[in-house]
């Protein structure tokens, strides 16, 4: 039997078939012209996804926690006092990578599914001298969207470096660096880049680079220090060959591949669609009468969904049944509330079809799960909301 299944984890996500085949190309050398031009694309590429036309790109082989690690180390010198919005389990990892690095850390925290509101985020900037301000666009253990905007402007306003976590949001979410203020930003190759996992991204703007160039102390990593990175990215930019530690060559050629289908379709219509997705699969999930991790339609990303299994039905056993029906899911991640809720990815490529398929497989392992469901509602639900 066919042995595939559709995954619609937050990430890795599907991959589109021309990025699979960058992935297979032969093996070239770093210092290949045809990896040069891919390098160089990717980096010009990345400031128009991050929206930061005088930002500089860094693309590093590791996962997004290596941009959480580069971000915090480059920017953060002992004393320095962080203030982390913190929204769920990624704001607790950003928090204590702040603190391996020597940063005096606040958090502002909301209850799982909730945010800070932005007169709490105001009030501890008044009061506090921070240097960073740190926010998490979605917290992939809740699903929860935070308004970036809101507290960039507030970051801006009080003269602190605002750093967000966009791993669960850049090329899904509407972000704006330059335009919003952001001073830096980064995500992974894995979500809503549409690349396998493997590579973090970032962009820093120019007030990043200009509290890195003033730093007192050298930067407590050796591979991640922009130090030694910024003049292989510059050179690469410029077509020529550099060598600091080996690129990921085959992904980074699967990156540029990918990001230029993402410029394809444009940012406003990669967000809208994001959007029609995400309406989709909410509305399917009302329609089962399933709850929702975060408490309010405004809290809840574009980019996955976290609904809370219905009562009486065995989470795992659900999950099983789902992935037996061909679609993997993904169980709860939030340490508080971990065993009540799963999560369905629907970012990067995700088509109507594919959530039509998800919806449908839910309601296969409901309908074995509780003998009254009938199932049919959710999907017709999911095309209606998509259509309006
Ligand atoms: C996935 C994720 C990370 C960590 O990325 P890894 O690639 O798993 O290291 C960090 N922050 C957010 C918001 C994420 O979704």
């Amino acid at each position: 039997m066919k042995d595939r299944s559709l995954l619609m984890i937050p990430g890795p996500v599907e991959l589109d078939p021309e990025v699979v085949e960058a992935l297979a190309a032969p093996i070239t050398s770093h210092l290949a012209p045809i990896f040069m031009e891919a390098f160089g694309s990717a980096l010009e590429r990345l400031r128009q996804v991050f929206q930061c036309p005088d930002g500089q790109p860094f693309i590093l082989a590791g996962s997004g926690t290596l941009a959480m690690d580069t971000a915090a180390v480059n920017l953060v010198e002992r004393g320095d006092k962080v203030l982390v919005v913190n929204t769920g389990y990624f704001g607790d990892r950003f928090a204590d990578i702040f603190e391996r690095y020597g940063a005096e850390v606040t958090q502002i925290r909301a209850l799982p599914g909730s945010r800070p509101a932005l007169h709490e985020v105001e009030s501890a900037l008044k009061s506090g001298q921070y240097k960073i301000l740190s926010v998490t666009h979605v917290d992939t253990s809740t699903g929860v969207l935070t308004d970036v905007k809101g507290i960039a402007a507030l970051a801006a306003k009080y003269g602190v470096l605002n750093i967000v976590d966009g791993v669960c949001s850049v090329a899904g979410e509407e972000l704006r660096m330059a335009e919003w203020g952001v001073d830096l930003a980064f995500t992974a190759s894995q979500k809503a880049v549409s690349t396998p996992p493997g590579l973090a991204l970032l962009v820093a703007g120019p007030k990043a680079l200009e509290v890195f160039r003033k730093r007192k102390t050298p930067v407590g990593s050796y591979y991640a220090d922009w130090t030694l990175w910024m003049p292989v990215m510059e050179a690469y930019e410029a077509r020529k060959p550099a060598y600091f530690g080996t690129p990921a060559v085959n992904l980074i050629r699967a990156l540029d591949v990918s990001l230029g289908q993402i410029l394809a379709e444009g940012m406003e219509a990669r967000w809208n669609r994001h959007i029609a997705i995400s309406n989709a699969v909410q509305s399917a999930i009302d329609a089962m009468d399933m709850n929702q991790v975060p408490v309010n339609r405004e809290f809840a990303a574009h980019t996955m969904t976290a609904p809370r299994f219905l009562a009486g039905v065995n989470g795992p056993e659900f999950l099983k049944k789902t992935a037996q029906a061909g679609v993997v899911l993904a169980g709860g991640l939030h340490p508080a509330i971990k065993a009540e809720y799963y999560r369905i990815g629907h970012m990067g490529t995700t088509s109507i079809a594919e959530v039509l398929t998800t919806i449908g497989a839910i309601e296969t392992a409901l309908s074995s799960c509780i003998s009254s469901y009938r199932p049919g509602e959710a999907v017709q639900a999911a095309l209606k909301a998509y259509n309006t």
